[in-house]
């Protein structure tokens, strides 16, 4: 298909003449965006269709990526960019005398995922398609995303998220490729002809309808598949004949009930609540995608011995874990294989990637819950165990042993034992992480099985994160070091030779005022703070988290605060503190934390003797397009996590691909953003997760001691109770003095001092310029297109 100009204009005046039965011009900007975007899925529909033929013939091996969030974001840009038709919409648009920014505020976000977890899966997806592997995505449609957070007198107000309310133009309803779930009832079990066949009686029914989401690749005519399930009653069909008032009722309940399921998005990003309906959606979805996978292998002829060969599944944590038993049900009960080579097809074909070493993160579930929603996977799960159990058993005769990493122990179902049994790939998410997976949590496992665990460092997609929210860099890059880098992030190597390049870094660094002025617009709009762009923008933007510190970046603006009102002789240069974070709706510190930050801001911001140095900012309701916004017109990526706690991180990735420099812990994938930048381009600091280590085991971190010798950092502690900001922070007080786990006060002086020894930095243009240029360079690395190769070829066994 040849696309000009002169096409898209014709087809635009088509589909609107279909639509609306008007001439484009005439309908109305949102009506216009919908008839443009209908066009452009259009395009990409050709591709999809040939793709899944393609697929259909079964040459090629699928991956199946199963995740309970995919934080997409706005599809409309990203989607014309992969297509290749940016200019030429960019050409349309023009002659239209329209505006694709104007367009994309009528683009639906789908914000179906917590934080960093459900960005990843997003990332992978643009990435499977775009480096051409056959790899979909299986999770749910919420009707709701993300509560939508509202700052009302500085705290967090949750609203629902109802980004379907207008559609979602890229969506496809499969109704006839539905599946029907299985909740509750009761199973015997009865023995013919050598199986035993379970007979399930007294279930409930509730229908998985799919709809398909097009996942674009760069440029290659690729378009993978984003599969998410809708929660259905059974036979939707309202049937006339027997209308009465009574069963009317009862069957709308019924139908409330069943929808129920995909209704909404948990919004816990590292607690798990243990709620039955979320237990409910896990078996849902990965029901629904195994069934859907195994009926189209199964009409394609495909016996289950081969499933191997022919299909891997990535477990994204462990919420969809109960991949394992379900795909052990139907193969034992559906297709009638027998239990241990059920068990190694399984193995072979599972995968579980895991993302959180938080105690309080590790999913479990209650026998009685699970036994009583899904009897039979229940039973198959006690057998998984008891088979492990013996034959750990049987190698370290020793019942402690045996129980350290039994799937089952004190009636609950430890879910991260059951995806690491069951799979044949354990990854972390960065060498730390995987690392304190291998020694400490997950030492017994590794013990059993080392062959199966592995590290998979996280990355981002530097389409979006690049190309797309940073259009002038993009062009600068191209103008410097051609285009292929745009197929091959690697080679944003090639920039390293024009970090002392002054003009260079002059045009970088007015690219950064430029963006920087975007943001500070943004700002002004979102809350009515006017910032300086000429000050250093030092960002935190993430879900806000204990670990994750924003208390600490909180603390060290109140103590800049007194030693501006104090010291008449300080000095700085100007910062502007720019925070974006949720707070699960349950997690009551974090909320504090919200609302101290606020506080600050107000007290700050209105104080002209302090607002010359430094101000501080909240936006509201963080989401990926708004990342898309503050990332590329920061300075500073504030990543001060308490090391061994962030498992990866992927914001670190994207403000270094975006040219902002680092202040952070060695955590996560900073440890080794620090060894591709060489640790004097990134400003690292605070205690290493093996000090913290010996820290906890001596139990030698007293807090209220600490501020005896740092009575500067005590006043500012102090500052929380005695009532300067309003408000009632005396819960942080006390988390801070007693013994917190996440060691504020503890890191806070190397803190202070790497933020002086910013300042200084930020001052000597040219050195920073060059710094940042160092860190573009290197930023390549953290591709999520380098990530996927390496599932590919060792954990999907795909050579690409
Ligand atoms: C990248 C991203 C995250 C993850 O941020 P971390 O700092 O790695 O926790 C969370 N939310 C959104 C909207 C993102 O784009």
């Amino acid at each position: 298909m040849n696309i000009t100009k002169q096409k898209i204009l014709s087809d635009l005046k088509k589909v609107a003449m279909i639509m609306f039965t008007k001439e484009f011009i005439d309908t109305s900007k949102e009506d216009q965006y919908e008839i443009f975007a209908t066009v452009i899925k259009g395009y990409l529909s050709e591709n999809w269709l040939k793709k899944n033929e393609n697929y259909r013939i079964g040459k090629e091996k699928q991956v199946y990526y199963f995740s309970l969030e995919f934080l997409l974001g706005k599809m409309m840009c990203t989607n014309i960019i992969n297509l290749g038709l940016e200019d030429l919409c960019m050409e349309v648009m023009d002659e239209l005398g329209l505006d694709l920014d104007e367009f994309e505020k009528y683009d639906a976000e789908p914000g179906l995922g917590n934080g960093g977890l459900g960005r990843l899966a997003a990332c992978f997806l643009d990435s499977m398609a775009s480096i051409g592997i056959p790899g979909h995505g299986c999770g749910i449609r919420y009707d709701y995303g993300l509560f939508e957070q509202k700052i009302v007198n500085g705290e967090q107000i949750e609203g629902p998220d109802n980004w379907l309310k207008n559609g979602f133009v890229w969506e496809t309803k499969k109704s006839h490729e539905s599946q029907r779930i299985k909740f509750y009832g009761e199973i015997t079990l009865k023995e013919t002809e050598g199986y035993l066949t379970p007979i399930h009686t007294g279930y409930e029914t509730i229908l998985a309808v799919p709809y398909d989401i097009p996942v674009v690749g760069y440029n290659n005519k690729v378009v993978n598949n984003l599969r998410l399930w809708k929660a259905q009653i059974q036979g939707n069909d309202f049937d006339f004949n027997s209308f009465n008032y009574g069963t009317f009722s009862e069957l709308d309940e019924q139908k409330r009930k069943a929808e129920a399921i995909s209704k909404l998005l948990y919004p816990d990003d590292a607690t798990e609540s243990g709620r039955l309906l979320r237990l409910k959606q896990e078996y849902f979805f990965v029901s629904a995608g195994l069934q859907s996978i195994v009926s189209y292998n199964s009409k394609k002829g495909i016996r289950p011995s081969k499933f191997p060969e022919t299909f891997n599944i990535q477990i994204n944590d462990t919420h969809p874990a109960l991949c394992i038993a379900e795909f052990m049900r139907i193969l034992i009960d559906e297709k009638k294989v027998y239990w241990d080579e059920a068990w190694e097809i399984t193995k072979k074909v599972m995968s579980y990637t895991n993302h959180t070493i938080l105690t309080e993160a590790m999913e479990k579930w209650e026998i009685d819950k699970v036994q009583k929603l899904i009897p039979r996977v229940y039973m198959i799960i006690e057998e998984i165990n008891r088979r492990f159990c013996n034959k750990v058993y049987q190698k370290y005769d020793d019942w402690d042993r045996v129980m350290e990493v039994a799937i089952i122990k004190d009636r609950v179902i430890n879910m991260a034992h059951l995806a690491i049994v069951g799979s044949h790939s354990i990854n972390g998410v960065s060498k730390l992480h995987t690392e304190i997976l291998t020694k400490k949590i997950f030492k017994n496992f590794y013990e059993l099985y080392p062959e199966r665990f592995n590290n998979k460092t996280n990355g981002i997609t530097h389409r979006r994160w690049l190309l797309k929210s940073n259009k002038a860099l993009t062009t600068l890059i191209d103008d410097v070091i051609g285009y292929s880098w745009k197929d091959d992030p690697n080679l944003l190597e090639k920039l390293a030779e024009f970090s002392q390049d002054r003009s260079f870094c002059k045009k970088i660094e007015g690219i950064k005022l430029e963006n920087k002025k975007k943001l500070a617009k943004f700002i002004w709009e979102e809350t009515g703070i006017e910032v300086d762009v000429n000050s250093i923008f030092d960002t935190h933007v993430k879900r806000m988290h204990g670990y994750k510190r924003q208390l600490m970046n909180i603390l060290h603006i109140i103590y800049l605060y007194r030693e501006i009102l104090e010291d008449k002789d300080f000095t700085m240069h100007p910062k502007t503190f720019i925070f974006s974070a949720k707070a699960a709706p349950g997690y009551y510190l974090a909320k504090r934390i919200i609302k101290l930050i606020n506080s600050v801001g107000n007290l700050v911001n209105d104080d002209e003797r302090v607002n010359k140095f430094i101000r501080v900012v909240f936006i509201p309701n963080y989401s990926v397009s708004k990342a898309q916004i503050i990332i590329p017109g920061s300075d500073l990526s504030e990543q001060i996590s308490t090391a061994g706690m962030e498992a990866s991180g992927t914001s670190n990735m994207k403000f270094m691909m975006n040219g902002a420099l680092t202040i952070g812990t060695l955590d996560g994938a900073n440890v080794e953003m620090k060894e591709a930048v060489g640790e004097e381009n990134i400003f690292i600091f605070g205690l290493e997760y093996k000090e913290l280590k010996e820290i906890r085991k001596k139990q030698s971190y007293d807090p209220i001691k600490f501020l005896e010798t740092n009575p500067k950092l005590k006043t500012v502690v102090e500052m929380l109770r005695d009532g300067t900001f309003g408000g009632d922070f005396s819960s942080i007080y006390s988390h801070l003095i007693d013994g917190d786990r996440y060691f504020v006060l503890k890191d806070f002086n190397t803190y202070l001092e790497t933020h002086r020894k910013i300042d200084k930095i930020y001052r000597d243009r040219d050195k920073w310029n060059s710094m940042v240029v160092k860190n573009i360079a290197k930023s390549g690395y953290f591709s999520s297109d380098n990530t996927i190769r390496k599932y590919a070829k060792e954990i999907w066994g795909i050579d690409n």
